[in-house]
């Protein structure tokens, strides 16, 4: 996903081995990224730029206009089984292959209004009944409309509007008298239903709900950094010889405390599963809900009503500002280039989209001495020295930079020493251009020239009108062409830092079905960002602060408590909760070029003989540890048992199996059976595995949701109680997978009426999401909603077994 297709990798891997020597050594050795990107480029042939076109074809970017009729009669199928949730997306699949202003995306957006209306979604019904009548909703069909209208502004207790609407109604009705007889009864009688109704609220409030804006308004730093944007004061940037830049606890800092909010300098929505050939499926338009149906392309909020760009089929967004804010910064731009930026990967779309923004960025020093230097003295990029040096940071040494750029001493900060999310601290990024295998940049090289081409072709006009605004304007067509190698440079740049620097935008998903009423929820990767503070951040496999995100801004919050001139730290991905450390440091050294040294790391470097942890079998006798390699012996001094590791391995294969036939039991609803096989299971895992191992853990988890799903709280409390005893010892007592375990038991209490019990884990819940999340957390807001219910309970009903 973050790369290009493997059709197109595979390509430029032979066309790399079929290189003569000569060249390929050049290109090796090249000492600058634009030498790199300059010899690639030369290299991309027609017959290349064809097979990629073919390969971008294949995605379904543009509107297509068979699709809104398929989209739409797949949905009212949905509907019909009343899955709303369902019907919603294939009708925004069918809004987004509609022209604008056609009977096709007005009836598409008339129908999702009523799937939104049956989701309870009374205010996006409303914006989207309003959006079909201004596309030119057919006139025979209004009323039906306008009763929606009224009845979403009935329930959202706006009787005025309601009343206007029914009047409007009725004029609807005495205009055309062509109406049958029956529906006119129909609507008559829901028209008396709806006037009572309005009676009934007339007195009511506006209820306004918690917007997203004011969550991020409420979630401000106590006191904003003076030396570096979107951080708080309490830490500091500093240079470390052997680690480069990192921040530092400059006071006493206590868990939850609020170190960093930053918006993304530049984010990309993940597609999501898109497949990108039709061939091999019965119908070409998919009917899957993807990422990219339900998150807004720009700001990342989910959403069940997007509006899609008027020109193509794949960008969608939350609301018409975000749809223009898109257009003017980058998608005027990508629109016609989707096809070929989904080919591409999402590292390369975050590549060209950084460029793009760079274009708004008047202080961008890069830029002014990218493409000034070039302009102003008519060279071509090769011999410009400048431009080399800018792009040469890359070779070598990079956090010691030998004192080339002499007024900054800090890479990215400007001159007066500030470090602020903007092109220039991005540009800083270091790419390690050494430290890449040379069929690695040869890839990325050539695939930013094919995307400069398309560029050339589609679209050089709108793309460098806004970097060079007035002063460059004498120089015109002649320097185009190498100034839109500068950008080709700098995509390059871009495209390798982001195997370190990318930051991976997460959003925790709720999974639990309607029925069981337990939400399981998982951290789900939503979109790719460059945070250019964020990234200041190294890496520890134990950090002490926690990462989540409100639509593309990082939070960044202390986990522990961190003390004065201690350094800030996050964890990169491979974490000493879910890692063995040999698994651990491949990972850091080949994704991110460093050896971890760690606490943990250090610690477990020195005793390599201690196994793999609380991953590790156990005597079936007298369930101590067995210890071994090959042949593992029973650790208990008084026991002779001995097994080999082959055996028990496959004994773990075989229970594994079995879970995953237990949980698509679960799945089907056939609870009882999954039941029987889960407890078959456990009791074949306590005879080898310890009783904190991982798959022990989630076989009681499944238990619990399975219980749950039969209505028998009790024990399924009991079994989430032993689940959530294997997440504390393995992830720690406040850690953040602890804290959702809390979440779901304090669910399954509530439900069950045990009060007392739902009332003290609501409580632990709230304090450890609390200090990773800050309180606008979804888990947080519904366990307070859990809690205030239970308050306000009758007292009658809050004696036992209720
Ligand atoms: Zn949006
Ligand atoms: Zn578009
Ligand atoms: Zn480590
Ligand atoms: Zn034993």
């Amino acid at each position: 996903m973050d790369l290009p297709v493997d059709e197109w990798k595979s390509y430029v891997l032979q066309k790399w081995s079929l290189l003569p020597k000569s060249i390929q050594v050049t290109i090796s050795t090249a000492e600058t990224l634009s030498d790199i990107f300059l010899h690639s480029s030369s290299l991309l042939q027609p017959e290349d730029e064809m097979f990629l076109k073919r390969l971008s074809r294949g995605y379904l970017v543009g509107k297509d206009p068979n699709a809104p009729l398929f989209y739409r009669e797949e949905g009212n199928k949905k509907f019909q089984k009343k899955d709303y949730m369902g019907a919603t997306v294939l009708y925004s699949k069918g809004v987004s292959h509609s022209r604008p202003n056609s009977e096709d995306i007005s009836l598409c957006y008339a129908n999702r209004s009523a799937a939104l209306f049956h989701l309870g979604q009374y205010e996006t019904c409303l914006k989207d009944i309003v959006r079909a009548q201004t596309h030119g909703y057919p006139e025979r069909l209004q009323p039906k409309l306008l009763l929606r209208k009224a009845e979403c502004l009935v329930t959202l207790g706006r009787p005025h509007e309601a009343s206007q609407t029914i009047s409007d109604l009725e004029s609807n009705f005495a205009a055309k008298p062509t109406l049958a007889a029956s529906q006119f009864q129909v609507l008559q009688r829901t028209l008396c239903r709806l006037k009572v109704k309005v009676q009934e609220k007339e007195n009511l409030t506006e209820t306004s709900p918690a917007a997203l804006t004011k969550a991020l308004e409420d979630m401000d730093l106590r006191e904003e950094n003076e030396q570096i944007s979107s951080t708080s004061s309490s830490v500091s940037l500093c240079t470390d010889p052997l680690k480069g830049r990192c921040l530092v606890a400059t006071k006493d800092i206590l868990p939850g405390e609020l170190l960093v909010k930053e918006d993304a300098f530049v984010s990309v929505l993940n597609p999501g599963e898109m497949p990108p050939w039709h061939r091999g499926l019965e119908s070409k338009w998919d009917t899957r809900a993807t990422n990219g149906d339900l998150y807004c392309h720009r700001c990342l909020k989910h959403t069940l009503a997007p509006v899609p760009c008027d020109g193509c089929s794949y960008a969608k967004y939350c609301s018409q500002e975000c749809l223009q804010q898109a257009w003017d910064l980058y998608h005027s731009i990508e629109c016609s280039l989707g096809g070929l930026l989904l080919t591409l990967g999402v590292f390369c779309h975050i590549a060209l989209r950084s460029t793009l923004l760079a274009r708004f960025e008047e202080a961008g020093k890069v830029i002014n001495k990218l493409c000034g230097e070039i302009t102003n003295r008519d060279t071509c990029l090769p011999e410009s020295k400048n431009l080399a040096q800018i792009l040469s940071y890359d070779l070598g040494g990079e956090s010691k930079n030998k004192g080339k750029t002499v007024e900054t001493p800090i890479p990215g900060c400007d001159i007066n020493g500030k470090y602020e999310n903007n092109y220039n601290a991005v540009f800083s990024l270091l790419p390690h251009t050494g430290n890449h295998s040379p069929v690695h940049k040869f890839l990325c090289a050539l695939s930013v020239s094919a995307l400069c081409r398309q560029l050339e072709a589609a679209s050089l006009q709108a793309f460098t009108t806004g970097l060079r605004s007035s002063k460059l304007k004498a120089a015109a067509a002649p320097v185009l062409y190498p100034e839109l190698n500068i950008w080709g440079v700098a995509m390059l740049r871009h495209m390798l830092q982001l195997q370190c620097n990318a930051q991976a935008i997460t959003t925790i998903q709720q999974t639990g079905s309607e029925k069981n009423l337990i939400t399981n929820s998982r951290q789900v990767r939503l979109a790719t960002g460059l945070f250019p503070v964020v990234s200041l951040l190294n890496h520890s496999c134990s950090p002490n602060t926690s990462v989540s995100f409100i639509s593309t801004v990082a939070t960044v919050r202390a986990s522990q408590q961190i003390k004065k001139g201690q350094e800030i730290l996050h964890c990169y991905g491979p974490h000493e909760s879910r890692m063995g450390v040999a698994e651990r440091r491949q990972k850091l050294r080949s994704q991110y070029f460093f050896d971890c040294n760690c606490p943990p790391c250090e610690r477990e470097k020195q005793r390599p003989s201690q196994g793999p942890g609380r991953e590790a079998f156990c005597c079936h006798r007298c369930r101590a540890l067995l210890q071994g390699y090959d042949v593992l012996s029973c650790g208990s001094t008084s026991c002779t048992e001995s097994v080999s590791r082959d055996h028990l391995v496959s004994q773990l294969q075989d229970l594994q199996q079995q879970v995953g036939m237990a949980r698509k039991l679960l799945r089907n609803g056939e609870l009882e059976r999954a039941i029987q096989l889960l407890l078959g299971c456990r009791h074949a895992a306590e005879s080898f595995l310890l009783a904190e191992h991982s798959v022990v853990g989630g076989i009681e988890d499944d238990l619990a949701q399975a219980y749950a799903a039969s209505g028998d709280w009790e024990k399924s409390a009991a079994h989430l109680q032993k689940s959530l005893r294997v997440v504390e010892v393995r992830h720690g007592p406040t850690s953040v997978e602890m804290g959702h375990e809390l979440f779901k038991l304090a669910q399954i209490f509530f439900n069950g009426f045990a009060i007392p019990e739902a009332l003290n884990t609501i409580q632990q819940a709230e304090k450890v999401l609390l200090v990773h999340y800050g309180p606008w957390n979804d888990e947080i807001q519904e366990l307070q909603k859990m809690k205030s219910c239970l308050l306000d309970l009758p007292p009658i009903l809050v004696g036992p077994n209720q």
